[in-house]
């Protein structure tokens, strides 16, 4: 009789402890630096199977296979646009489930070099449910392991390696789909794999989680990341509008959160960002800014005014251009830094909130035929 159960996963080897993999080689009669050896390849981003691990004996590499998975990322499909600076990658995980990551370029000009940003995601939809946000409009799937979210960064950097080279700067934020902190373990895990010089090597000042405001984890974080950069998704000034903007807002409301952040800046001595989504007639009054003034003022963090992008799900627009100028005029008498946030990738729907990976293949291919759009398998 054949088992109904589907087979459970091998593990993954981005998220095996280097201990364990050590003790798997010496099983096998091998020396430790085998482990090294296969943590560094994997995590360099350039090959994409552990048959490509050259410096490898094959029977190990045939081992390795049938013990590990060498990536969580299924099927993945790319869109990009802004001349290829903006591209969004819906990846398949293996029980069917589909998340997003954005992978964004910034070309240098002047002293400045270029650098990128890739926003991953941390579960897969949101039990939040911020109604502007597509991945809270969407609902919750699943929470998402260190494995699947170290693997989207992984996965950009084979399938962007041509632009990658050594020195450019890569930030990584978990910006994606889903609520960091309402996954803790797996994401500071992955936070610490992404850091590690044995494995990804991204420094700890080259990372941001961004936050709907879960309190305990904040501390939690400050503790245990403290060279992290938090940013704090506030978008109202006052609790009544905030329950509404970002129901969280009920549990801990806006007192509770930015105590939390002032505790992360004094204790880690790291600006915390506020991050503000205008949305227009809605939260982006006069009176609103001069609140967020008295809540920002005096400590260390600064402001981040973003233009709602529209989801289909919410009425909303985004605040023209002029309204935001002056919302951050009053935040800068106020005496607070602030900085307008350009959106991008709006027309591939890879822009803040509108992840949702609800796209089936057949509609990313039409999607793909406009002639802004290309597609390519990855
Ligand atoms: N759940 C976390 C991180 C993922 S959301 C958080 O909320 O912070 C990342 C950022 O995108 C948040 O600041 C979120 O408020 C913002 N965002 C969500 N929907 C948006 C939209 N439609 N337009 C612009 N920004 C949006
Ligand atoms: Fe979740 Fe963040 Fe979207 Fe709110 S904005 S629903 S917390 S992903």
């Amino acid at each position: 009789m054949t088992d109904p159960r589907p087979a459970e996963p091998l593990p993954a080897i981005s998220e095996v402890a280097t201990d364990a993999l050590v003790a798997w080689f010496a099983a096998r009669g091998e020396p430790a630096y085998r482990a090294r050896q296969v943590v560094a390849g994997v995590s360099a981003g350039r090959a994409s199977s552990f048959d490509e691990l050259t410096d490898l004996p094959l029977r190990l590499r045939a081992a390795l296979g049938a013990a590990y998975r060498f990536s969580t990322i299924g099927d993945s499909h790319v869109i990009g646009t802004d001349q290829s600076l903006t591209e969004k990658a819906v990846h398949e995980l293996a029980d069917g489930q589909r998340i997003e990551s954005v992978f964004m370029r910034y070309p240098g000009h002047g002293a400045s070099a270029p650098r990128t940003t890739i926003c991953i995601s941390s579960q897969a939809g949101c039990a939040v449910g911020c109604p502007f946000c597509a991945t809270g409009q969407g609902g919750f799937g699943r929470h998402l392991s260190a494995a699947e979210i170290v693997d989207q960064v992984l996965w950009w950097r084979r399938a962007r390696a041509d632009r990658l080279d050594p020195e450019h700067h890569l930030n990584v934020v978990f910006m994606g789909m889903g609520e960091p902190l309402h996954n803790a373990d797996p994401v500071f895990e992955s936070v610490r794999l992404l850091n590690d010089p044995g494995r990804v090597g991204i420094g700890a000042r080259h990372l941001t989680v961004s936050t709907s405001g879960v309190v305990p984890a904040m501390d939690r974080m400050a503790d245990e990341l403290p060279q992290v950069n938090l940013a704090i998704s506030l978008h109202a000034a006052h609790d009544e509008l905030r329950d509404e903007l970002v129901p969280i807002n009920r549990k801990w409301p806006i007192e509770a959160v930015l105590g939390a952040g002032q505790r992360f800046a004094a204790r880690t001595r790291r600006r915390v960002s506020l991050e503000y989504v205008m949305i227009d007639g809605i939260n982006d009054a006069p009176l609103e800014a001069e609140r967020l003034a008295d809540l920002a003022h005096g400590w260390l963090c600064h402001v981040n005014l973003i233009p709602l992008n529209p989801t289909p799900a919410a009425p909303w627009r985004g605040t023209p251009r002029e309204g935001i100028e002056r919302f951050a005029d009053i935040l800068r008498r106020g005496g607070v830094a602030t900085t307008v946030r350009d959106t991008r990738g709006r027309s591939i729907e890879a822009a803040c909130g509108q992840l949702h990976a609800q796209l089936t293949k057949r509609a990313l291919g039409t999607r793909a035929a406009s002639p802004e759009l290309v597609m390519v398998e990855g």
